[in-house]
């Protein structure tokens, strides 16, 4: 199980790793430096996607954490959310941080709707100009929860992802937002 730094979250291998897979160690570090020398040759960062937040009664709402990719944002970005298909839905996403993002869709038809919510998540960089502004989180990580799809860039990387119980559901539900399936390790942050 590979550790990782704390910011940009690059790869490395633990003391008690084999030897013999230093190549594959060494392998993605050199993709996770070259996927941050990627980001940064624009003027800013950003992902987006579309995600399910599940099966909504009428007049009620259902909410997924999506992760990003590991290192891509260094600030809390911007996230603007879309609930796209049949039906007026509404949407809208809370607990951004620079490690994921729960959306939040609601349903005000009077039956019940799958709804799906495009999201899009931006962080200025300082050469960008005006515009260029830092948020703060706005809630503390209340999970942390790991991708383990084969290939995926960030398998085995745990993820910390804000979920609000009270609005969002007794249970964490998630997903990867680079290979975007669900993530099922999830840990009490
Ligand atoms: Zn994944």
């Amino acid at each position: 199980m590979p550790l990782s730094t704390p910011t940009y979250a690059f790869p490395y291998p633990a003391g008690t790793d084999r030897v013999m897979d230093g190549d594959n160690a060494i392998g993605a570090l050199a993709l996770a430096i070259e996927n941050l020398l990627i980001a940064n040759q624009f003027q800013h960062r950003q992902q987006s996607g579309r995600v399910s937040v599940g099966s909504v009664a009428g007049n009620a709402g259902a909410s997924m954490a999506v992760t990003f990719a590991a290192g891509r944002f260094t600030q809390t970005p911007i996230v603007t959310t879309a609930a796209v298909g049949a039906g007026y839905g509404a949407s809208g996403h809370a607990g951004a941080s620079t490690t994921g993002v729960t959306i939040r869709g609601y349903n005000p038809q009077g039956s019940g709707w799958t709804i799906s919510v495009d999201w899009h998540a931006i962080q200025a960089l300082a050469g960008s100009g005006p515009g260029g502004l830092t948020i703060e989180p706005m809630a503390a990580a209340a999970y942390v929860v790991t991708c383990h799809t084969e290939g995926c860039e960030n398998a085995g990387v745990p993820m910390p992802v804000a979920w609000d119980a009270d609005i969002d559901g007794p249970e964490v539900r998630a997903v990867c937002g680079v290979c975007g399936e669900p993530i099922t390790d999830t840990a009490a942050a």
